[in-house]
């Protein structure tokens, strides 16, 4: 912290096996019809949500501004302010090779998973949002066209009585009848008091009859007005996962999210093959070579990148795509601001196989203070005809949630 890496030896410089400007790639940047321009800076500023949302500017010679958003991560925007040098002068219609420039240049921080990547999906997604207005199409139609016109979004929901099952059902019938979402998760990795040592994984038979009680009730509540998820964070054991997830096949939930730790492909592939149960993975893999051997051992029946951490919006059209040859769904896992969210919806308009988005901040009252126009209505979000991403940040709003700290962006 505090460094500036503007002024140190590029410690990549000398190690870079492939460097993809278009400089040394031989690529001509320059094109005509208002296409022949240049990136000049790129800022963040971090808004305080129900998590960290670092949103992302990128700048141009044209005075037309892209904006992003990376997942929360320590060091994120850090890492943006050493990135930005490395595509200063580029063009940033290129947001293939600029992706792939960043992910080669960044190799020596980590640039195969972690928060590296988070960091250049904040950057990705402003380059669509970018590249859509400077060519005047919705970032949908970047990614291939449109399949849909809506796309579904799923209610997160928390109850501060969360390990009572009748709590849970209340707060499923009010998301359900008063803010019109007819997709729900509630959380499954929940104390039921039974515990004795939760360090083990292992699930008592009184804590998994339980968590099959939360799930019941909640099922019952709503039956067919909504689909209801259950989420466990990689909390259980391969044998309690089973159990747990063979005790709640008769409720016909949507699916069973995360119920074992995400590091041994070959226990989460068992759990999954294991039960009738939907089994969703996928929110803390990185880019496509990871999601790929979930989709590909098929240790998941429905995948979930979250796209503002997994590696961007191409990233997660090409995970969808591998997806797609599995015939899996795709769930995209969102706790961000409306951008990350709109970016979400923009690559399911324009994939086969998308099921749903999440959204994970109905208790916080101002999520979409944060831009000008309605983002979700009704439990979907209908995919703007404006260019880009179709969002207008409020930089009031911005501003008034700003982490202490920060600061507000330039201006265009
Ligand atoms: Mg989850």
């Amino acid at each position: 912290m505090g460094v500036d890496y503007a002024e140190l030896h590029d410690p990549n410089a000398e190690y870079t096996m492939r460097e993809l400007s278009a400089e040394t790639m031989g690529v001509r940047a320059k094109r005509g019809g208002g296409r022949d321009v240049e990136i000049t800076d790129v800022q963040t500023t971090m808004v305080d949500g129900n998590f960290p949302w670092t949103l992302v500017r990128v700048y141009t010679d044209a005075g037309i501004v892209g904006t992003g958003e990376a997942y929360w991560g320590a060091g994120v925007p850090e890492l943006i302010e050493r990135m930005t040098p490395m595509i200063v002068g580029e063009n940033p219609l290129d947001i293939d090779r600029l992706y792939e420039h960043l992910i080669q240049k960044m190799s020596g921080e980590g640039s195969v998973e972690g928060v590296t990547v988070t960091a250049i999906s904040g950057i990705e997604v402003a380059l669509h949002d970018l590249a859509g207005k400077i060519l005047d199409l919705p970032a949908y139609q970047l990614l291939g066209g449109k399949y849909r016109d809506e796309m579904r979004v799923y209610c997160d929901c928390h109850t501060e009585e969360e390990a009572d099952p009748e709590a849970c059902a209340d707060e499923a019938e009010r998301v359900v009848e008063d803010l019109g979402y007819d997709a729900l998760k509630f959380d499954l990795d929940v104390p039921s008091g039974l515990e004795k040592d939760r360090a083990n994984r292992h699930l008592r038979p009184g804590e998994i009859r339980h968590k099959a009680e939360i799930v019941e009730q909640v099922t019952e509540r709503v039956k067919d007005r909504a689909d209801v998820a259950f989420d466990c964070h990689w909390t259980f054991s391969g044998v309690s996962a089973k159990r747990l997830a063979d005790a709640i096949e008769e409720y016909d939930v949507w699916w069973l999210e995360d119920p074992v730790p995400p590091e041994n492909l070959e226990v989460q592939e068992e759990v999954t093959k294991s039960t009738t149960t939907p089994i969703t993975v996928g929110e803390n893999r990185y880019r496509v070579t990871e999601e790929r051997r979930l989709i590909e051992n098929q240790a998941v029946d429905i995948v979930a990148p979250d796209l503002p951490k997994v590696g961007g919006m191409r990233e997660t059209r090409k995970i969808a795509d591998v997806a797609n040859q599995y015939y899996v769904p795709v769930a995209m896992h969102n706790v961000s601001s409306p951008v990350a969210t709109m970016a979400a919806a923009q690559v399911g308009a324009a994939i086969p196989n998308a099921l749903a988005v999440e959204y994970h901040s109905y208790e916080l009252g101002w999520w979409d203070d944060l831009v000008e126009e309605t983002v979700i209505e009704d439990g979907s979000i209908e995919i703007p005809e404006r260019p880009g991403l179709g969002l207008t940040l409020d930089m009031d709003a911005v501003e008034e949630h700003m982490v202490d700290g920060e600061e507000l962006f330039d201006p265009a």
